[in-house]
């Protein structure tokens, strides 16, 4: 209740009240488990406490996933764009969770150029560049879930999590502090934790699908991506890997099975940043990770169409692949003295 303002919340809930029936839910493009968690509790929430709700991605999401998603599981955009238009245009309010720059809308983006209805923005990216009647933004939170649980609070909604929207949020928080090892330094996180586990999130079985639950060909393609194709560079505490859509038809690629590959040359001592490109759709999509004061999210919007978070962000390039790399390679001098400072 502390974080946001008492009169916001107070005029948010008048205005639900009074004026909200149908809420449709979205999450950013290549929604994450923060994305899809945060999305499933609140739309879990809402729809415990009366609304009619709907969460729409943009696009398809990782199959580990799915376990989350209840009886109306999230509809994509991508696939069923009709109704997801349809749902749209029938809802009060839109919430959209955990991104703060419209291009993450993905295909919706052009559908929603001429929105006129209400926004909420839930979010704990930098800088929101959205036009929203209520911002709740929080660079400081561990993630969106964690921030919509706050939401939750403030607005005396708590009695309406149940175990499915326990389970989303917990997961969430999991995936968006990698089971607690980064952006996790705050009590209130663990406090939130400990509520969501009392409402019924099963900590092991969150853990066990995000991080137990691949196919045989996702382990053996981050084994041929780490032996084979990862770079170091010690003079600038860097590492590179990449993998190009040749190869990752190889190993029969689904979304999201390059999840997490990216912190993993971060676990060399010594290195600090961490940079993964991939082929994906004619583009080149990169992720970047630091450990410490290099930010990613500045490197990323410089260099690479990105943003993000400090530690944590990416971008794209329309740069084949080769040439995307030669760029990255270069760039890393002008940056050694800010890498070797961590
Ligand atoms: P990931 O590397 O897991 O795809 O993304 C990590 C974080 O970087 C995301 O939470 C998101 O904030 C940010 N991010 C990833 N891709 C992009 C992008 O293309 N543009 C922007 N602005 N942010 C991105
Ligand atoms: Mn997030």
């Amino acid at each position: 209740m502390e974080r946001f303002n008492a009169d916001i919340c107070n005029a948010v809930n008048d205005w639900l009240r009074s004026a909200v029936k149908n809420v449709v839910i979205i999450p950013h493009v290549n929604p994450d488990g923060d994305a899809i968690g945060a999305s499933i509790g609140l739309n879990d929430v809402l729809r415990n406490a009366g609304f009619e709700t709907q969460v729409i991605v943009p696009n398809d999401y990782p199959a580990y996933l799915n376990w989350l998603g209840t009886e109306s599981s999230p509809l994509i955009y991508e696939q069923s764009t009709e109704q997801c238009q349809h749902i749209i245009d029938r809802a009060d309010a839109l919430f959209f969770l955990d991104f703060n720059d419209s291009k993450r809308l993905g295909k919706l983006e052009d559908y929603l150029k001429t929105n006129t209805k209400p926004v909420v923005l839930i979010d704990h990216h930098p800088d929101p560049q959205i036009q929203a009647e209520y911002l709740f933004s929080d660079t400081n939170v561990s993630s969106t879930a964690e921030l919509v649980y706050d939401f939750i609070e403030a607005l005396g909604m708590l009695d309406y999590i149940g175990p499915v929207g326990a389970n989303a949020l917990l997961t969430g928080i999991i995936a968006d502090t990698g089971s607690f090892s980064h952006n996790a330094s705050r009590h209130s996180t663990f406090r939130i934790v400990g509520e969501l586990i009392i409402k019924g999130a099963d900590k092991e079985k969150i853990n066990d699908s995000l991080f137990n639950n691949f196919s045989e060909k996702r382990i053996r393609l981050l084994g041929y991506c780490l032996s084979e194709k990862m770079e170091t560079f010690p003079q600038f505490k860097s590492a590179l890997i990449w993998l190009t859509a040749n190869e990752l038809k190889q190993y029969d690629f689904h979304p999201g099975d390059t999840e997490g590959f990216v912190n993993y040359p971060l676990s060399i001592k010594g290195i600090v940043f961490s940079a993964f490109f991939m082929e994906k759709n004619g583009i080149v999509k990169i992720s970047f990770r630091s450990k410490g004061n290099f930010a990613t999210n500045e490197f990323s919007g410089t260099h690479f169409n990105g943003g993000g978070h400090r530690n944590a962000s990416g971008g794209e390039t329309k740069l084949p692949i080769k040439e995307a790399l030669a760029l990255f390679r270069s760039l890393l001098p002008a940056y050694g003295q800010q890498l070797n400072k961590n």
